[in-house]
């Protein structure tokens, strides 16, 4: 089977965390974090339709500018989610620009900012480039409660973890992975199309075996053929993403029910355990607490990142630890 997303860091684990999910079709991409996106080419920036903010320390939200700057003449809407007070600090970001040429006849790129705080959205702002992204006040989505995003293929949840201040995790999880098969395709004599879609939906809809996919304007095949011999399904990805975060239970209880069942899961692993005291001071996990904390959630995988630029010379101790205490 091949996964819907590619998912990347970043940055290396010493600098300013964040995640690349890249579909690999399509052309779109997501994000978790906005710190340093230096490395990301402006081609794969224009693919972000979506990106999830943790909190605004300046290590996760200072590459909004480059964002910004990159989708500026852009039609497709960016979408931001960050924490309570994430509308206004986007709205001072945009003011801090000088926006004279924007106006009516600007490219219509949309960038909305909406507020999550663990459950629901509590609010969402729209802004505008052709109203030099004057904040607007807009309904925010309603959707079910710890999620963040809802399509066909995949769905975002979130959780408010504390770190001193409210600080988001995320999860993306594809929904029933459907494969095309195409010697099954071949020997219905079937071509490619956009009706391969239409039976994907079908098929993720759970929609009953008789239910006819149409194919041309003569020609229908019953679902259930296209599940014998071209569909192929199997279970979707998970990929957990996890920064900032105070060592107790309430948050441990809640990156765990996040998390669970992961394929991957990104966690920072900023101290190590020899320093858990400056660890609880600053609001960080150990990697040692990282790899607990993983094994607990029962990931397939743990991708330590975030680590403090004190450790640059004992990466392996840092990664060894969280990796320890995973495996036994
Ligand atoms: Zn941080």
């Amino acid at each position: 089977m091949t996964w819907l997303v590619q998912p990347s860091l970043v940055n290396e684990p010493f600098s300013d965390p964040g995640l690349f999910i890249d579909f690999r079709f399509g052309r779109r991409a997501l994000l978790f974090d906005l710190g340093d996106l230096t490395p990301l080419s402006p081609r794969q920036l224009l693919r972000v339709s979506h990106a999830f903010v943790s909190h605004a320390h300046m290590d996760h939200f200072s590459g909004f500018d480059r964002l910004l700057r990159v989708c500026l003449h852009r039609t497709l809407p960016l979408h931001l989610v960050g924490p309570v007070g994430f509308g206004d600090r986007v709205d001072h970001k945009l003011k801090a620009y000088t926006l004279n040429l924007l106006d009516e006849h600007s490219c219509d790129f949309v960038i909305t900012a909406s507020e999550f705080n663990g459950e629901g959205f509590d609010r969402m702002c729209e802004f505008r480039a052709r109203e030099g992204f004057r904040q607007r006040e807009v309904s925010p989505s309603r959707l079910a409660p710890g999620t963040l995003l809802d399509e066909d293929e995949f769905r975002i949840a979130g959780v408010m973890l504390d770190h001193g201040t409210p600080c988001l995790a995320f999860a993306f999880e594809e929904k029933l992975r459907v494969n095309v098969w195409n010697e099954g395709l071949k020997s219905l004599r079937l071509g490619v199309g956009p009706w391969l879609n239409e039976a994907k939906r079908a098929v993720r809809r759970g929609e009953p075996d008789n239910s006819e996919i149409v194919i041309a304007h003569d020609l229908s095949v019953p679902l259930g053929v296209l599940k014998q011999h071209v569909l192929r399904t199997g279970r979707g990805q998970k990929i957990a993403y996890v920064v900032d975060a105070a060592y107790h239970e309430k948050n441990v209880d809640k990156i765990i029910n996040l998390a669970r069942g992961a394929d991957q899961l990104f966690i920072e692993a900023a101290f190590l355990d020899a320093d858990a005291g400056i660890a609880a001071q600053r609001q960080h996990l150990t990697a040692r607490q990282a790899g607990d904390i993983a094994k607990r959630a029962g990931v397939v995988r743990i991708v330590p990142f975030h680590f403090s630029a004190r450790y640059r010379k004992q990466e392996d101790r840092l990664r060894s630890e969280a990796e320890q205490a995973f495996r036994v």
